[in-house]
């Protein structure tokens, strides 16, 4: 993905805001929120539809509703890999987790770079400079909290999208034939000093690093639309609803 972020845009003041109210008691508390998921039902085509009207703040250069990104996503990766129906189906549903604004959720809770709590905070992180209002700030030295190779599962990373999906998507691993592998690609593609900023890389445990390949992987189709004249007309729209039905033929819990 290619990322220019400057000063004074919408998205430096969005990242300030994040980066001063995401602290460790705050992430754990969101974490312990969402382990028992809202009392809403929905199929996954309707949370698709939802981000008809969803415009990422965190984006810098995107002005186009996420259903776009959405299908854009996915289409670019059926392109390369028209048999690979689980990575195309990552692709089309990797964002959904942004149903978190029609739960009430602050944009700083739902969008943008995760980053880890609970150690120091690395340079790797965007607009590294605005961490120092966060009340962590300075509190961690070395590993922190954690211990080498205690596995990414142990991490309490920023809260978002991406662990919220992972969540929903583990909490209703009955109701849906998606494989475990891409549920992982889901829950760290925000993770970008991570996977991209190489930082944190101790806490990892071996299959860690098959899930940092796959994110790796899927992330060079997780591009912004505007770099993109990919055409989503209705066929393309029925090809991923029987995808859809496939794959996710049950409602979720939200
Ligand atoms: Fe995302
Ligand atoms: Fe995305």
């Amino acid at each position: 993905m290619l990322r220019q972020y400057n000063d004074n845009t919408p998205q430096y003041f969005f990242y300030k805001e994040m980066h001063e109210k995401q602290h460790l008691n705050f992430v754990i508390n969101k974490k312990k929120q969402y382990s028992n998921l809202n009392n809403i039902k929905m199929n996954i085509h309707k949370a698709l539809s939802l981000m008809d009207s969803f415009v990422d703040p965190s984006d810098p250069d995107l002005d186009v509703p996420n259903s776009i990104h959405a299908y854009q996503t996915a289409e670019r990766i059926r392109k390369k890999y028209p048999e690979n129906k689980q990575l195309q189906l990552t692709g089309l549903i990797h964002d959904l987790g942004k149903v978190l604004f029609n739960f009430g959720e602050h944009n700083w809770t739902v969008v943008g770079d995760t980053f880890l709590l609970g150690c120091p905070f690395p340079k790797s992180i965007v607009y590294y400079e605005t961490m120092k209002d966060n009340p962590d700030y300075n509190k961690y030295t070395d590993n922190g909290i954690y211990t080498e190779k205690c596995g990414l599962d142990k991490l309490n990373i920023s809260f978002g999208h991406d662990e919220y999906l992972y969540q929903v998507l583990l909490q209703n691993k009955d109701k849906h034939n998606l494989d475990s592998k891409y549920w992982n690609i889901i829950r760290y593609h925000s993770f970008y000093p991570w996977h991209t900023g190489n930082d944190y890389h101790q806490f990892m445990n071996d299959s860690d690093k098959i899930i940092l390949q796959d994110v790796l992987y899927f992330n060079q189709f997780d591009l912004y639309s505007k770099e993109d004249d990919t055409v989503i007309n209705d066929s393309v729209k029925q090809y991923y609803n029987d995808l859809l039905n496939e794959y996710f033929p049950n409602k979720l819990q939200w």
